[in-house]
């Protein structure tokens, strides 16, 4: 894995040029540095620590009225695993050392949803290369253009049947081993993960790299969400401002706020 991801380190960018990328910015790059792994720390954490919480809850004694929430809660954290594995795939986790940069990424992805971080880092390479084209594997088949057709195509490209298999004998695993309810499993793990895998294709990719009515306007074949940075967070860590992120590929999500033009 180590080498084809060194093969990928045009990718990554080198800490110079990264360097030149930053410094228009109000930060200075030092701080940057470990900022990214704070981050990183916090919402894996979070996201850790809120998903021991919800399995562990007895059903019968919650309402309605909260489950529905810590759900909606649950799949935000779960996107900000699978956002914090982007910025590693972009080598802004931790920049100054690209191995634990690349391990950080590698969890994330398990923890997310099984996949291979190589073969993810790889296909958003692609994306980047060849943004809203055949080449692109984020982008629709030119068939089913629709969101559910759309989302569909794209998931498929990235799953397989060892990945379901895994998540079968996880279930089992934590339902038969671990003895946490099936019902809590249902709710708090596989729901939201794929509640958040549809916010992430929604905000991400079906609104950013759709074609408008008059065509691609940019070379990036992109636009942004216009939103305020506060439901731009909340909707999707910033990665609606997708016109920026392609543009600025080597910031991390929480600094896109600041290059977003209206
Ligand atoms: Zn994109
Ligand atoms: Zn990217």
């Amino acid at each position: 894995m180590t080498s084809e991801i060194t093969d990928l380190s045009a990718f990554s960018n080198t800490s110079k040029s990264r360097e030149t990328r930053f410094s228009g910015l109000s930060i200075p790059i030092n701080l940057a540095n470990f900022s990214g792994i704070m981050i990183a720390a916090v919402i894996l954490s979070l996201w850790a620590t809120s998903l021991g919480i919800l399995l562990s809850l007895d059903i019968s004694n919650l309402q309605l009225l909260w489950i529905i929430p810590a759900i909606f809660w649950q799949t935000f954290l779960y996107a900000g695993l699978f956002i914090t594995a982007h910025d590693a795939m972009h080598g802004v986790v931790f920049p100054t050392n690209l191995r634990i940069n690349h391990l950080i990424g590698a969890i994330t992805v398990i923890l997310y949803g099984l996949f291979s971080y190589t073969k993810l880092l790889k296909k958003h390479w692609l994306h980047h290369r060849y943004p809203a084209t055949e080449f692109d594997p984020d982008y629709h088949d030119r068939v089913h253009k629709s969101f559910f057709g759309w989302y569909f195509h794209f998931m498929k490209g990235y799953s397989n049947w060892k990945q379901l298999l895994g998540f079968a004998l996880l279930f089992c695993l934590l339902a038969g081993g671990l003895h946490i309810a099936k019902i809590n499993l249902i709710l708090f793990w596989i729901i939201p993960s794929i509640l958040s895998s549809l916010q992430l294709f929604y905000f991400g990719t079906f609104l950013t790299h759709r074609e408008p009515k008059e065509g691609y306007t940019n070379e990036h074949r992109t636009t942004s969400n216009h939103l305020s940075p506060f439901w731009s967070f909340i909707t999707c860590y910033h990665f609606g401002y997708h016109k920026e992120h392609h543009e600025y590929p080597h910031l991390p999500w929480w600094k896109l706020p600041e290059v977003y033009q209206k």
